[in-house]
């Protein structure tokens, strides 16, 4: 294909320990395989794990790096091995947290791909030619067309965006527990995944309940349509809830034994409690067996989701016109900064999309 040799992009250039100070650089893409396609791009959510990568909270990072893999944007070039039939040059894309796997094991074979033993992940990964995975704080993306997504027309750039790592995430756990029409699901947490979560639950029928510190988010809660309201501030809130849910996604950053524990009781026997952010590098909880056992609770994870299941969340978010809550910031270095600190501090209702990528890589 013809193809692109230099990416300009926005991200942290020579330590880690400069953030938020994001800078600008440039980058030479993978050589293209024939199944690659390359992106041009016109928007990228900051998803939180753009901010514990770039401030050093899972470690160092071989630099420069452009973080982002929330991407939307316009195929420019195709490689020979691209579906033809799914994709043409023009059209508008998607891609998220995920841009490679080994496609051959147990896992790819069954549309798993999102849980392959030698996926590659957007940004944080390395080619097999040495050329490190950038993401999508960038002018270009060349990435794998098996895990480039088509945009459903109804969807607005900005309000897809988010739905490519933080919608799928809170989604994926819905999916993979049938939830269905009466389904009691209690989404813990009520932020940028959270919100997305709670539209999704809604969307497949389900009873949703949000689960959150204090009342604050209660008016947005109501307002994207959640049916009750649970603030863990108040004393014996869970017993006043026992069994009221059968599935809760913590969508938050709650690890603490303590407090997951009381939110976890309020689930009936067989309910399902599902971890689906990423804690800082080392977290460990305490599991008490007998407390899981008595009550006939399930315990476990949920990792984005296949390319498959991120297709039907956009055919499902086009029928349901599932907007997330967004704020935009016109990508520059100054921007980026600005939008870390924002997203960081947990100021941002709900989501953050970098837009205006043409003003300014040109
Ligand atoms: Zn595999
Ligand atoms: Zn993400």
């Amino acid at each position: 294909m013809s193809s692109i040799d230099e990416i300009k992009a926005v991200g942290i250039v020579n330590s880690l320990k400069d953030w938020p100070q994001a800078k600008q650089f440039t980058y030479k893409p993978h050589k293209a395989r024939p199944q690659d396609v390359d992106i041009k791009i016109l928007a990228c959510g900051i998803c939180g794990s753009d901010i514990h990568a770039s401030k050093g909270n899972w470690g160092e990072l071989p630099l420069p790096r452009a973080f982002g893999h929330e991407i939307i944007g316009e195929i420019v070039a195709m490689g020979e091995g691209v579906d033809s039939s799914k994709f043409k040059i023009g059209d508008r894309v998607g891609v998220g947290a995920e841009c490679d796997s080994c496609g051959k094991c147990w896992r790819c074979d069954h549309d798993l791909q999102n849980t392959c033993r030698k996926s590659k992940s957007l940004y944080l990964s390395t080619y097999d030619d040495g050329t490190l995975v950038q993401g999508g704080y960038a002018s270009h993306i060349r990435v794998n067309s098996k895990f480039v997504i088509p945009i459903p027309e109804k969807l607005k750039t900005e309000h897809a965006a988010p739905l490519l790592c933080g919608g799928i995430t809170g989604f994926r756990p819905l999916l993979s527990y049938g939830v269905k029409k009466g389904t009691k699901v209690g989404v813990y947490g009520f932020g940028g995944i959270g919100h997305m979560t709670v539209m999704f639950a809604k969307a497949l029928g389900a009873e949703v309940t949000v689960i959150s510190r204090g009342y604050s988010k209660k008016e947005y809660a109501m307002k994207l349509g959640a049916d009750h309201y649970i603030a863990t501030s108040e004393e014996g809130f869970e017993s006043k809830n026992y069994d009221t849910l059968d599935l809760i996604v913590n969508t938050g950053s709650d690890f603490d034994h303590e407090s997951l524990t009381k939110v976890i009781s309020m689930l009936r026997p067989d309910g399902r409690f599902t971890f689906i952010t990423a804690p800082p590098a080392g977290v460990k909880l305490e599991l008490v067996p007998m407390f899981y056992l008595l009550n006939c609770i399930h315990i476990g994870g949920s990792d984005i989701g296949s390319p498959k299941e991120i297709e039907y969340m956009f055919q499902l978010a086009a029928e349901h016109d599932i907007k997330p809550m967004v704020e935009t910031f016109d990508i520059s270095e100054e921007n980026v900064t600005k939008a870390w600190e924002k997203v960081d501090s947990g100021d941002i209702k709900f989501r953050a999309v970098l837009t205006g990528y043409d003003k300014f890589f040109k």
